[in-house]
């Protein structure tokens, strides 16, 4: 777990796995892309928002959702997740959106190089989330599955990056070492990985 202070107020992160993070905020708890292959969400706290990049089975996962989710929790995710999930929010890219003063605005997230063998890209542009958790000034970076794309020029300053590392989905060893260089977070966490790739 990592402890940071923010304007806001606490925050303590905890990876669950996979690109599954819980952050716990003034009692809060914010959960994102909660998935029951790497955790029993039974034995997570109910969340009071979630965050859900896109409708991937790694990502958006019912069995998953179902323990973490209350009466009162806000799901934030693409139109699309909206369409097969009543109750969630949609937020596009660009789109932002405020939780108790936390300012949660949705990033591109896509694959530039790495295509499937029906020559599709993995994640086409538009279709899933990063986002960018504004807690005050403080700035959590959660990239989604995504290559280092164009738009990571264009985030100012972050705090916390959690960037995603795996092949062929997401970023290679090198892309990610790239991306660290152009958004420049103070902290960073490799994330979305069962195994680091060697090459
Ligand atoms: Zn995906
Ligand atoms: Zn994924």
């Amino acid at each position: 777990m990592a402890k940071f202070v923010t304007p806001l107020g606490k925050i303590d992160v905890t990876i669950i796995g996979h690109a599954s993070v819980l952050i716990e905020w003034n009692g809060l708890k914010i959960m994102t892309d909660p998935y029951s292959e790497i955790a029993d969400y039974t034995k997570q706290p109910v969340a009071d928002l979630i965050l859900i990049t896109h409708d991937h089975y790694d990502h958006f996962d019912i069995n998953a959702l179902k323990p973490v989710t209350g009466k009162s929790t806000t799901i934030l995710s693409t139109p699309v997740v909206a369409g097969l999930l009543p109750d969630v929010k949609p937020l596009k890219q660009g789109e932002g959106s405020t939780y108790e003063g936390l300012h949660i605005t949705a990033t591109f997230a896509y694959n530039i190089e790495h295509k499937n063998e029906n020559g599709m890209l993995f994640h086409p542009r538009g279709a899933g989330n990063g986002y960018l958790l504004d807690f005050g000034g403080f700035r959590l970076y959660f990239a989604g599955d995504t290559e280092l794309i164009p738009e990571m020029r264009e985030l100012g300053p972050i705090d916390v990056a959690f960037l995603p590392k795996n092949l062929p989905f997401t970023m290679s060893d090198d892309m990610f070492v790239e991306a660290v260089n152009v958004i420049k977070p103070h902290n960073v966490c490799p994330y979305h990985f069962f195994h680091l790739d060697v090459e």
